[in-house]
C-alpha cells in the first residue's frame, strides 16, 4: 500500500534492501541506510493510530540519513493493506502481515547464506492528483416541542476501503436514532440537529466546520454535541498458533472493541450515564473518563458546549480488513438503545446539569 504523497521520479527504483528492526535511533547507529531500501517492523498495540507518532518520525529518520524508501512491516491478519504512516518524508509503503514475514524471511536467509548485500528491491509506482473533487454535509431536523435549543448529533459518512468501522456502523446508529425520534410519541423538548458529515478523510471539503459555518442558528442554539464515530466493530486478538514460517493468524470476539467516552466538560452527570450505559446495555466503554473530542468533533469546538464523542480504536480501522463481517449486530444494537436512553436523558435536564461538574 502506497503513502500519500509518495512518488516515484521515473516510476520505478531498484536498490539494495536493509532491515532496520523498529528504527529506534538506538538500532540506526549501527546501520548504514544510504542508498538502501529500509524495512521497519511495526507492531500495532491496538489501531495503527497509537503507532503513527513513533513510525513516521522514525521513517522521516531513515530519509534523513540516506535511505531512498521506507518499508513498513504491520503485524496484521492476512495481506490486508492500511492506510496509517503517511506524510513520511518520502516514498513509503505498507506491507501486511503476511507478505512481510515472506520478505523478512527472505532477508533472513540472504544473510545467512552470506548475500545479504546482493538482495535487491524494485519498487514501481504510479502516481496521478486529482483536484475538484465535492465531498457534501447532510443535515435532517427533528423539531423538538420547545424551539430554543438543540442537541447535534454527528456521524461522518466518508471513509477508506469499506469503511463499515469508520464510519458506516456509526452512521447505521445515528440512522436509528433519527427513526426512534422521529415518531410522535417520542417527540423530544429540544431540537434534534442530524448531520451526516463528509470531508473528514480529506480535510478541506466539508464536514462541521462547515456545518457550523452555514447553519448559524441551527449550530448557535445547541447544548450539546454528539459525535458517533466507529462504535461497533468486533475486537481482534492475535491466535496461539504460529505457522511455521512465523506467521500468526487472528481470531475475532464476538462482542466489540472497546469504546472510549470523551467528555470535553467531564461533567458528573454525563459521565454518570456512560456508567449506567455500561449496567443497562452492556456498552463497551473503556473504563478511564476522557476529555478527548478527536476526530469530527473537534468541529465544533467553536460552539462551546460540551462535546461528547463515543469512539473505537479497533486494530482494523483505516485498512481494507474493515469489512461488514467485522462488525458486531449486538454491538450496533447495544450502541443504538444506549444513545436513545443517553440522548433522552440529555434532553430532559436543564443546562446546568449539562454544562455543571
Ligand atoms: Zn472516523
Amino acid at each position: 500500500m502506497p503513502l500519500g504523497p509518495s512518488e516515484i521520479p521515473g516510476e520505478s527504483l531498484t536498490a539494495p534492501v536493509i532491515f532496520v528492526g523498529t528504527a529506534s535511533p538506538a538500532e540506526l547507529v549501527h546501520i548504514d541506510v544510504r542508498g538502501k531500501v529500509a524495512v521497519q517492523h511495526v507492531t500495532p498495540q491496538a489501531h495503527t493510530v497509537f503507532e503513527r507518532t513513533s513510525t513516521v518520525q522514525h521513517a522521516r529518520d531513515l530519509f534523513r540519513r540516506g535511505a531512498v524508501a521506507v518499508v513498513n512491516v504491520i503485524d496484521q491478519p492476512g495481506n490486508g493493506r492500511a492506510r496509517d504512516f503517511a506524510n513520511c518524508g518520502g516514498p513509503c509503503f505498507n506491507l501486511g502481515g503476511r507478505d512481510g514475514v515472506f520478505l523478512e524471511g527472505v532477508m533472513d536467509r540472504a544473510a545467512e547464506a552470506g548475500s545479504l548485500g546482493e538482495l535487491r528491491m524494485t519498487i514501481s509506482l504510479e502516481t496521478e492528483r486529482r483536484f475538484g473533487l465535492r465531498g457534501a454535509n447532510s443535515v435532517a431536523i427533528i423539531p423538538g416541542s420547545r424551539s430554543d435549543e438543540s442537541i447535534v448529533l454527528n456521524a461522518h459518512v466518508d471513509g477508506w476501503f469499506d469503511a463499515a468501522g469508520d464510519n458506516a456502523d456509526g452512521l447505521a446508529v445515528l440512522m436509528a436514532i433519527a427513526r426512534h425520534f422521529a415518531r410522535p410519541e417520542n417527540q423530544p423538548q429540544r431540537t434534534l440537529v442530524f448531520v451526516a458529515s463528509a470531508g473528514h478523510h480529506s480535510p478541506g471539503l466539508n464536514g462541521p466546520r462547515n456545518f457550523v459555518a452555514m447553519n448559524p442558528q441551527v449550530a448557535q442554539n445547541s447544548a450539546l454535541v454528539l459525535n458517533i464515530e466507529h462504535v461497533a466493530q468486533r475486537g481482534l486478538s492475535p491466535a496461539r498458533s504460529v505457522a511455521g514460517d512465523g506467521y500468526r493468524e487472528y481470531v475475532t470476539d464476538s462482542g466489540e472493541a472497546p469504546i472510549v467516552a470523551g467528555i470535553t466538560n467531564r461533567s458528573s452527570f454525563l459521565e454518570g450515564l456512560i456508567r449506567q450505559g455500561i449496567e443497562r446495555y452492556g456498552t463497551n466503554f473503556v473504563s478511564g473518563g476522557s476529555s478527548m473530542a478527536s476526530g469530527e468533533g473537534g468541529g465544533y469546538r467553536s460552539l462551546g458546549v460540551p462535546i461528547v464523542t463515543f469512539m473505537q480504536a479497533p486494530p482494523l480501522y483505516h485498512t481494507s480488513g474493515e469489512v461488514v463481517e467485522m462488525i458486531s449486530t449486538p454491538g450496533l444494537e447495544r450502541m443504538a438503545r444506549f444513545l436513545v436512553f443517553f440522548i433522552a436523558e440529555v434532553d430532559r435536564a436543564p443546562r446546568e446539569r449539562i454544562e455543571g461538574g
